[in-house]
C-alpha cells in the first residue's frame, strides 16, 4: 500500500515523500482511514510503530482548509521529550500548510509559551500540568478544539495524570473527535476511553511484542561486575549510539561518571537535570556527538533517535511492559538493533516475567575474555555494584549529611534505597522532586509493583 491510497492532502503527501516515507506502517494504514472519517479511535501501538504520524497526518489533513488563529487540535503527552518530538513531527509533516503549533510543558519559563499561545496556534502539543496552568491564566483556550489526542495514555495514567486529564477533558467541547494511543489497554484505561473517546474503534498492531528488527540477549553477571561488563560491552559495540537504562536517576549519575571515565562521550537524561541539560543531552545524542545516553525509564519515554544501535539495560526493568518500551528505542523504522540486559541472580523473577511477555526464552550470552570470576573491584564509586546484602549492612550511613550534588561514595548505595520509597528523604535532606514536569500535578502513589523512580525519572 502506498500513502497516495490514503487520500491525504497533496501537501502532506509531498511532505511524506520528502521524508522518504513511501508506505504507511501498519498502524498508519489502519488508523488513518478511520481517523479521516472523523471517528473516535483507540490505537494500541507502541513507540516505534509510526503511531505519531498515524494521528498527526489526519489532524493536519482536517485542519488544512479551516479557520486559523483558533486552537483546533490538542495532543496531550506524558513527558516533555515526547511533546517536543510530537511537535517536531507536526512541524515536519505540516510544512507548507501554514498551520502553527506550540509545545507546552513544565520545567521551563511560561513566557515564551504564553506568547506563542497568544499569537494563536491551531495545534497545541502539551503535557497536562503546564497546560492546566495556561488554561487557568486564560491563555490556553480549548473551547474550539475539534480534535483531541491522548498519546501514551497508559503512561499518563501510570504517572498519575488522570485527574489533570479529566480537568482538561471538562474544558473541551463535547462534540469533537478523540483519539487515544496506548501500548496497552489496561482496565483503568477502558474507563478513560469511555469518557474521552466514546464508541471508539480500536486498532491494534503487532500486539505488545518487540519489533522483529531487535535482537535481544541476556548477560548473566554477578552484581559487583555489572559496571565492568557494561564498559566491556560498550567497548565492543564500537558503532552507533547506545542508550543505557538504570533503575534510578542516582544510578544513572554514578554510571555516567564511570562511562565517561572510560573515555566515552556520554550524558544522562533524568528529571533532576534541568530542561536545558536534557535538551542538550538529547540534541547531542541525536547529532551523534554524544554516543552513550544513560537514562531512566520516564525520561526515555518516546525518545525518537533513529540511530540507536544498542539498548543496554544496566538494571532489569521492573515490568515486562517497561522492558518492551525500553528495547523499542532501538530497531526502529526497520533498522536493526540489539538490546542487552545485564541480569544478576536476584533478577530471576523479573526475567521470567519478561520471557513470558515476549513469548520466548531469551538467549543467555557470555562476553568472551571477560573475567567473571575476578574479585569484586575495590575502586571508589563501584559500591553500587555490590550485592544488596552488603549494601544493607551499610544502611546506617544514609543519614550522613553532605553537600547536595557531591558524589560521596556512600551516596549511590543510600540514595538508591531512599529513592525506592515515595517522597522519601534523600541523604542531603532534600525531598525528591516528583513527576515528569516537576510541578503541581502530584502523581498518585505507584500502582502495581512500580518503583517511584518510574514516576520521577
Ligand atoms: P513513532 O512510533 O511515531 O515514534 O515513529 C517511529 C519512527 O518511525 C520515527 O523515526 C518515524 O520517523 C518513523 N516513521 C514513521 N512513519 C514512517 C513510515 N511510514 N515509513 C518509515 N518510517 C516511518
Amino acid at each position: 500500500m502506498n500513502f497516495s491510497a490514503l487520500a491525504l492532502h497533496p501537501t502532506l503527501l509531498a511532505n511524506l515523500h520528502d521524508q522518504g516515507f513511501e508506505q504507511p506502517t501498519p498502524i498508519q494504514a489502519r488508523a488513518i482511514p478511520i481517523a479521516l472519517e472523523g471517528r473516535n479511535l483507540v490505537g494500541l501501538a507502541q513507540t516505534g510503530t509510526g503511531k505519531t504520524a498515524a494521528f498527526v497526518l489526519p489532524i493536519l489533513h482536517h485542519l488544512i482548509g479551516g479557520p486559523r488563529g483558533l486552537t483546533r487540535a490538542l495532543i496531550v503527552t506524558p513527558t516533555r521529550e515526547l511533546a517536543e518530538q510530537v511537535n517536531a513531527t507536526v512541524r515536519s509533516l505540516g510544512r507548507g500548510t501554514g498551520l502553527r503549533s506550540a509545545a507546552i510543558y513544565g520545567g521551563v519559563g511560561m513566557d515564551a509559551q504564553e506568547r506563542a499561545l497568544r499569537a494563536g496556534v491551531e495545534i497545541i502539543v502539551a503535557c497536562p500540568g503546564r497546560l492546566l496552568d495556561h488554561m487557568a491564566r486564560g491563555v490556553a483556550r480549548l473551547g474550539t478544539v475539534e480534535l483531541l489526542v491522548l498519546d501514551e495514555a497508559d503512561r499518563m495514567l501510570d504517572m498519575g495524570f488522570l485527574p489533570s486529564i479529566q480537568r482538561i477533558l471538562a474544558a473541551l467541547p463535547p462534540r469533537r473527535q478523540s483519539m487515544l494511543f496506548s501500548a496497552t489497554l489496561a482496565p483503568e484505561l477502558r474507563d478513560l476511553v469511555a469518557t474521552a473517546a466514546p464508541q471508539a474503534l480500536t486498532v491494534q498492531v503487532g500486539e505488545v511484542r518487540p519489533a522483529h528488527t531487535i535482537a535481544h540477549a541476556l548477560y548473566p553477571v554477578p552484581t559487583h561486575h555489572k559496571t565492568g561488563l557494561l564498559l566491556e560491552l560498550l567497548r565492543r559495540a564500537d558503532s552507533g549510539s547506545v542508550l543505557v537504562f538504570t533503575r534510578t536517576k542516582h544510578r544513572a549519575n554514578r554510571l555516567l561518571q564511570q562511562i565517561a571515565r572510560a573515555g566515552h562521550s556520554a550524558a544522562a537524561l533524568h528529571s533532576n537535570r534541568s530542561q536545558n541539560q536534557r535538551q542538550l543531552a538529547m540534541d547531542g545524542f541525536r547529532a551523534g556527538r554524544i554516543r552513550v545516553l544513560v537514562a531512566t525509564d520516564i525520561a526515555a519515554r518516546g525518545i525518537d533517535v533513529d540511530r540507536i544501535s544498542h539498548v543496554i539495560n544496566y538494571d532489569v526493568p521492573d515490568t515486562p511492559d517497561a522492558y518492551i518500551h525500553r528495547i523499542g528505542r532501538t530497531g526502529r523504522a526497520e533498522r536493526n538493533g540489539e538490546a542487552f540486559t545485564l541480569v544478576t541472580p536476584e533478577d530471576a523473577q523479573q526475567v521470567r516475567a519478561i520471557e513470558r511477555a515476549v513469548g520466548s526464552t531469551l538467549e543467555r550470552r557470555k562476553v568472551e575474555g571477560f573475567d567473571y570470576d575476578a574479585p569484586a573491584p575495590a575502586r571508589p564509586g563501584s559500591e553500587f555494584d555490590r550485592p544488596p546484602r552488603e549494601q544493607g549492612a551499610q544502611r546506617h550511613s544514609r543519614r550522613e549529611p553532605r553537600p547536595a550534588g557531591q558524589a560521596h561514595h556512600h551516596e549511590a548505595r543510600s540514595g538508591q534505597r531512599a529513592e525506592q520509597r515515595p517522597g522519601s528523604q534523600r541523604p542531603g535532606g532534600r525531598l525528591e522532586p516528583h513527576g515528569p514536569e516537576r510541578r503541581g500535578d502530584a502523581p498518585r502513589p505507584p500502582r502495581r509493583q512500580e518503583r517511584p523512580e518510574r514516576r520521577s525519572a
